[in-house]
Order: structure tokens, then sequence, then C-alpha cells
């Protein structure tokens, strides 16, 4: 375990330091958006190896793949009946170009029954324009459904086409990759519409029928993105030194803003623990008891590609990876509500309560297995993974339900929360020391069972399954 001198350091640090506000002022100011395959990605890919190298790390470097990526052109929603008018929509990325004329019907919130109600096992929303609201505060305690499930229920119920009603007021379509990311075209249309729109549409469905023209314009070339990695390598006398604790969250935001929190924060976050973590050990004498590997991933937003492809790329080496911490939207709130979720593996939580315990910090302990994240693709491959959550985010203070400002042009450097960033940076550094230097480390990598158990367990294996994910090359 890390010494509380060491976490006591770790503290003086990130309090003594606006690094990584600074650091996100100049990533959301100056790359404009980091779209999965843009120059403004590439551009930050390179902004954030320079800075790891100015905080001494070692071994930094870009580890590049191509796909099949996606351009935006220009959308239009005409609605044809019962009034003449155009509305305002946004593709969302993979949607396919095209012209598309089909009638409107609700499904309410987009779950399972809403879509049931609506007749979708019956044929009844076949060649239909499916209308739905998008991620809110959910139903009944229950967590609302990710856009792709929705999405998916419209494709295998056979529309036409699918829109996404952002439930925060703002005129802020909500974006979000379709089906499909880096490999084709999405099989249907899909566009998010503002509030605003979405409440207009519903009132003219309560008169009568309501017929649209959705016209895409978007572009599918070839295209590359990067993982930045850098490392603070062990202690060359520990006897863990061939061991790694890796720290990851993804460097791409959507192309409508530059994702200020979502995953900006995560991102300064990991590039300010590196900086506190090489500070606290040089100025020691001594190196952590595990080399520390810092990831930013590419392309998460399309679908995980960069956490994916590391992991295949690494795949010989992922034995020696005793965490994956992973941090997205990581500090988008108050300073001091930091939780971690862990992967489904429950042997950790009591290590992090423990944690929590002996620095007099409390941190909210949850074991929950999730896929919308970087931690998936380690999840899947068996490396025990953990997410630093917010729980009290500026956006739930104002109000706002589901992402908050999240993939909305809202996503901007204004929403960030300096003290956030400093609590969320010691939180982070003190996870990575503590795990590097843990000697009563409790967990080891997951076998395939157990993965497809937990896969099953939560309803996941069958998507996988049909998509190729599942079972993994080995
Ligand atoms: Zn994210």
């Amino acid at each position: 375990m890390a010494s509380m001198e060491l976490a006591r350091a770790i503290a003086g640090e990130a309090w003594t330091s606006e690094g990584a506000y600074d650091t996100l002022r100049e990533l959301c100011d100056r790359f404009g958006h980091r779209f999965a395959g843009s120059v403004g990605e590439a551009a930050a890919a390179d902004f954030m190896a320079e800075r790891f190298r100015d905080a001494g790390l070692t071994e930094v470097h870009l580890e590049r793949f191509g796909y099949l990526g996606w351009v935006r052109g220009s959308d239009r929603i005409d609605v044809l009946e019962p009034v003449a008018t155009t509305v305002r929509g946004l593709a969302l990325p993979y949607c396919p170009a095209g012209e598309w004329v089909a009638e409107v019907r609700s499904v309410g919130d987009g779950e399972a029954d809403a879509y049931a109600a609506a007749g979708a096992a019956e044929g009844a929303l076949r060649g239909t324009i499916v209308l739905c609201a998008a991620e809110s505060a959910g139903r009944g305690g229950k967590p609302s459904s990710h856009r792709r499930d929705k999405y998916m229920r419209a494709v295998h119920a056979g529309a036409a086409g699918f829109l996404y009603v952002n439930q925060n007021p703002g005129d802020l379509p909500v974006t979000g990759g379709l089906e499909g990311g880096g490999s084709h075209p999405a099989p249907i249309p899909g566009l998010s519409l503002g509030f605003e729109t979405g409440a207009y549409l519903l009132r003219l469905l309560d008169r009568g029928p309501v017929h649209l023209r959705l016209h895409v314009d978007a572009t599918f070339p070839q295209v590359e993105s990067s993982n930045v990695v850098a490392e603070l390598p062990a202690d060359p006398s520990s006897p863990y030194r061939d061991e790694v604790v890796l720290a990851g969250g993804h460097l791409d935001s959507h192309d409508i803003a530059p994702g200020a929190l979502d995953n900006g924060a995560g991102v300064v976050v990991i590039a300010e623990a590196a900086r506190i973590l090489a500070e606290v050990t040089r100025a020691r004498g001594r190196g952590l008891a595990r080399t520390v590997r810092f990831v930013l991933f590419g392309a998460e937003e399309i679908g995980l590609l960069g956490s994916y492809e590391y992991v295949e790329r690494h795949r010989d080496a992922l034995d020696q990876i005793r965490l994956m911490l992973n941090l997205d939207t990581t500090g988008r709130g108050a300073a001091g509500s930091e939780s971690i979720i862990v992967s489904g593996i429950a042997d950790l939580v009591p290590w992090f309560k423990h944690l929590s315990a002996r620095h007099a910090y409390r941190l909210e302990v949850q074991d929950r297995f999730t896929s919308s994240s970087d931690h998936f693709s380690f999840a899947m491959a068996g490396v025990p993974s953990a997410n630093v959550g917010t729980s009290e985010t500026t956006a739930a203070a104002q109000g706002l339900v589901g992402r908050g400002w999240g993939h909305t042009v809202a996503d901007t450097f204004d929403k960030a929360n300096p003290k956030g960033l400093q609590s969320a940076s010691m939180v982070a550094a003190w996870v990575l020391a503590a795990a590097a230097d843990a000697t009563d480390w409790p967990v080891t990598r997951q076998s395939p069972a157990e993965i497809e158990a937990q896969l099953r367990a939560t309803g996941m294996l069958d998507e996988l399954v049909a998509s190729g994910r599942w079972p993994s090359k080995r």
C-alpha cells in the first residue's frame, strides 16, 4: 500500500495546482472539436503527448489505427403533413446518407415495454419514423436504456427512421453514435431533435397523422485515429516492476462541441494525475512498485474503437495489467463527490472502501457492470477495471437530466469546475498510487467463462454475439 506520506504529498500537489483546468482550457479553445478521425483529434493527441513529456513520463508515443470514418454533411427535416414547415435536426454519427419520407410514430421513452405498447411486435411500426425520448432520469429508479438500445429496437421493429429527443430544454439536440461505428453505415437513419422540436411534433401527433421527409448528407471516408500512451516506470528494485496499473480515458469528442466534460475533463485529470505521480515519486527518490501507464483512447464515442484496438494490439501483455482505471467525464462536478464503480468484481469493493477510510475521504463504492465506456474493452478481456464517477454533477445541480450538456453543442469550457478537477485528480492519483504499490491486490484476471456469465447476467451477451464481439478472438 502506498504510504500516508505519499498520499499527503499527492493531496498537496493536487490542491496547489490548476494544471488540469489550464490544460482543459487549451484543449477546448485550441483544437475545436476532437471527433474521431478529425484534424482536431490528431492535433489534440500531439498536444497531450507533449503534456506527458513535459511531466517527465517515458515511452510517450502514439499508436495509430485505421477504420471507416463518418463525416457530417447537411441535414434537414421537413414536416409534410399536417402543416408544411421545416424543423431542426441533427444526424447522429454513422447515419446513412439519403432521403426518406414516412409517417411518424411516438414510442414514448423508447424502453422495451413502450415499443411493445406501440405494437412493435405486431408490425405496427414497420416503415414508420419512430420518435422517442433520449436518456433521462429513467423510470422508477431504473436507469434509462442507452441510445443504441432504443435505436436497435426501432431497427428490429422494421422502422424506416429514428428520431431521438433531448429531454433538457434549450434547443439542444443530443448526439451519439448509432450502430456500425468504424465499420459500416447504420441500418436506418437516426437524427436527434431538441426538446422543443420533439414537443412540437408530439402536439401535432395528438391531432392526427404526421408525415416527415428526412434528408441527410454524410460521407464515409477511410480515416485514422490514435491512442496516446505514456508511462511512469516502476522502481527498478521492485518485485512487482513487470506489472502495470493502467489509467485510461477517451480523448475524442463529438463533432459539435469541444467536449469539455465528455471527455476533456477525464483527459486532463489523467494528465494531472500523471504529473502529480511523477512529481511526488521524484521528490521521494523512489518510483512506485508497479509501472503506471496512461492511455488516451481515440474514437470512443463511435464505438470504443481505441480501447478495443489497444486490447487487441496488446493481448499478449494483458496479464501484466492489475487494474484498468477509466476516467470518462470524471471531475465534471462538485469537488468531493467522486465515486468508484468497479466492473463486476465484488472483491474490489472492500479494497476501495478501505482506501477511502484510510485517506479519510468519503468515496461511494459500487459494483456495476456497464458497457458504455472504454473500461468495457478491458473487462471483456478479463482485466479488472473500475471507473471514477462524479455523483454531484454541475448539470444535475441545474436540474438537467440524462447526459446534461454532454453530447450537445453546450459541452464547452465554461461548464468546467476547477475545484472538481483538482479533487478528481487527487482521487485518481491516490487510486493509481495505492494500486501500484499494493502488496495485497485482491483480484486477478477473469476467465472467459466468468466474463460470459457477467455478460449473460446483464443481458448484453446476445447483442455482443450478434455483432461478432463475443467470443473475443482469443
Ligand atoms: Zn465519454
